[in-house]
C-alpha cells in the first residue's frame, strides 16, 4: 500500500515516517491487532523498545507481513531502544542483537540510548531494578561518551542505520556531539501541546538533529499504568482532547482533537508516535496529511504551552533514588521519567 505520509530527514539521508506508532503500554496480545491495523492504514514506523518487553510480538507481524510481500523490509522504520540496564559500552551489542532477534530483522533503521541513566539489573529482563527498599539500582559508573562510541560501532557494524538518544538534556547531548565520530539523528522526548520543548527544538535545529515526540496526546493510558501498580499518578495527567482550545480549532477543520494535536507536532517538523491498541483509533491519528493549521491556529495552539511546568513524566514514584545518579538528566525539573 502507499502512504500519503511526510518524511523528516536525518542529517545522514535517511528517513523517518512523520507519523509512528507507539507501543508502549501494548500488550504481547494487543500488539497483534494494533501492528496488523497501523501496517493496514499505511503506518511504516513503529516505535518499539527492549524495555516494553514486547518486541517479539511486534516483530511476529512484521515477519508475517514481510514474508507474505504486503510489504518490504526496506519500506518500514523500525526504531528500538537499548534498556538502561544495558547502559555500558560492552552490553550496547548484546541488547541490540537481542532485540534484533525479537523483532526478528537483521538491521534496525534507528537505535536509541533509552534514557542517560544506567541501571543494574539481576538478569536480562529485570529492566527497572529495585532493590529491597524499593530503591532503584543504579549503576554511577555510566559512561555516556564510552557508550556512544558503542552505539557507533553498530552502525559500523550495519545492525542499525542511525543513531540517537532519548531523554537526554542539552548539556548531555552537546558531550556526545562533541565526542562523536557518528552524529546522533535523533532525540525523542515527552513533547505536546502543554510541554513544547522550545528551548530543546531551538537547539535541535542548530545542531541538525530531528526531534520524535513521545506522548503526544499527553499519554492519557498512564492512568491504567499507575493503577495496576497500585499508585496515584505523582504528577496529574492532562486531559488535551477536552482543552477548548484545541476542540475549538478541531471542530472547524472538521477534525478530531487528536488529530489537531497531532497535526500541531507535525507542522513542528516534529515526528510523532502516538499509541493506540484500538484499530479505529489507530487509523483515525493516521488521517492528518489531508488538512493544515492556520497561522492563527498555531499561535492559539502555541500558548498552551506551558514549559516545564508543562512537563508530565515523572522519576520519583517507580525510580526512587534516581536524582542521586550523575546522569540524572532533568535534575531542575520536578518531573521526568522514563517508561
Ligand atoms: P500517547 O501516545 O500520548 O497516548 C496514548 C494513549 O492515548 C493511550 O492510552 C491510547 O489508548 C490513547 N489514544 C490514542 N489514540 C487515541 C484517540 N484517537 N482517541 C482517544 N484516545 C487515544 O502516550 P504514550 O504511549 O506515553 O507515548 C507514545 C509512545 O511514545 C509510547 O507508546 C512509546 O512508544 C513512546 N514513549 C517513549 C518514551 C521514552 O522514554 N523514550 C516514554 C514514553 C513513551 P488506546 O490504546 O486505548 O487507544
Amino acid at each position: 500500500m502507499s502512504t500519503n505520509q511526510k518524511h523528516i530527514t536525518f542529517w545522514n539521508g535517511e528517513k523517518m515516517p512523520i507519523v509512528g506508532l507507539g507501543t508502549w503500554q501494548s500488550s504481547r496480545e494487543e500488539i497483534e491487532t494494533a501492528i496488523n491495523a497501523a501496517l493496514e492504514a499505511g503506518y511504516r514506523h513503529m516505535d518499539a523498545a527492549y524495555n516494553y518487553l514486547n518486541e517479539d510480538a511486534i516483530g511476529e507481524v512484521l515477519q508475517r507481513w514481510i514474508e507474505a510481500g504486503k510489504v518490504k523490509r526496506e519500506e518500514l522504520f523500525i526504531v528500538t531502544k537499548l534498556p538502561m540496564i544495558g547502559n555500558r559500552p560492552e552490553d550496547v551489542e548484546k541488547f541490540l542483537k537481542k532485540s534484533l532477534a525479537a523483532l526478528r530483522l537483521d538491521y534496525i533503521d534507528l537505535y536509541l540510548i533509552h534514557a542517560p541513566v544506567g541501571l543494574i539489573g539481576k538478569h536480562d529482563t529485570d529492566v527497572f531494578p529495585h532493590d529491597a527498599q524499593g530503591f532503584a539500582m543504579i549503576d554511577m559508573k555510566t559512561n555516556l561518551v564510552e557508550l556512544w562510541k558503542s552505539m557507533e560501532n553498530q552502525v559500523d557494524a550495519g545492525l542499525v542505520k542511525s543513531i540517537g538518544i532519548s531523554n537526554f538534556n542539552e548539556e548531555q547531548i552537546s558531550r556526545i556531539i562533541n565526542n562523536a565520530r557518528i552524529k546522533p539523528a535523533n532525540v525523542q522526548v515527552e513533547l505536546h501541546v502543554q510541554f513544547q520543548q522550545k528551548s530543546l527544538r531551538e537547539f535541535c535545529k542548530k545542531h541538525e538533529l530531528t526531534i520524535c515526540a513521545y506522548a503526544p496526546l499527553g499519554s492519557p493510558g498512564r492512568n491504567d499504568f499507575y493503577s495496576k501498580l497500585g499508585l496515584k499518578p505523582p504528577v496529574a495527567i492532562p486531559d488535551l482532547f477536552t482543552h477548548p482550545v484545541v476542540v475549538k480549532i478541531a471542530e472547524k477543520h472538521k477534525k478530531s482533537s487528536t488529530q489537531v494535536l497531532l497535526r500541531y507536532l507535525i507542522e513542528l517538523g516534529v515526528a510523532v508516535i502516538p499509541k493506540s491498541v484500538n484499530p479505529e483509533r489507530i487509523h483515525a491519528n493516521f488521517q492528518v496529511f489531508d488538512f493544515s493549521l492556520s497561522v492563527v491556529d498555531m499561535a492559539q495552539l502555541g500558548q498552551l504551552d506551558q514549559g516545564d511546568a508543562g512537563c508530565t513524566f515523572d522519576f520519583s514514584t517507580f525510580f526512587k533514588g534516581m536524582d542521586k545518579h550523575p546522569e540524572n538528566p532533568y535534575p531542575n525539573r520536578v518531573k521526568g521519567i522514563v517508561p
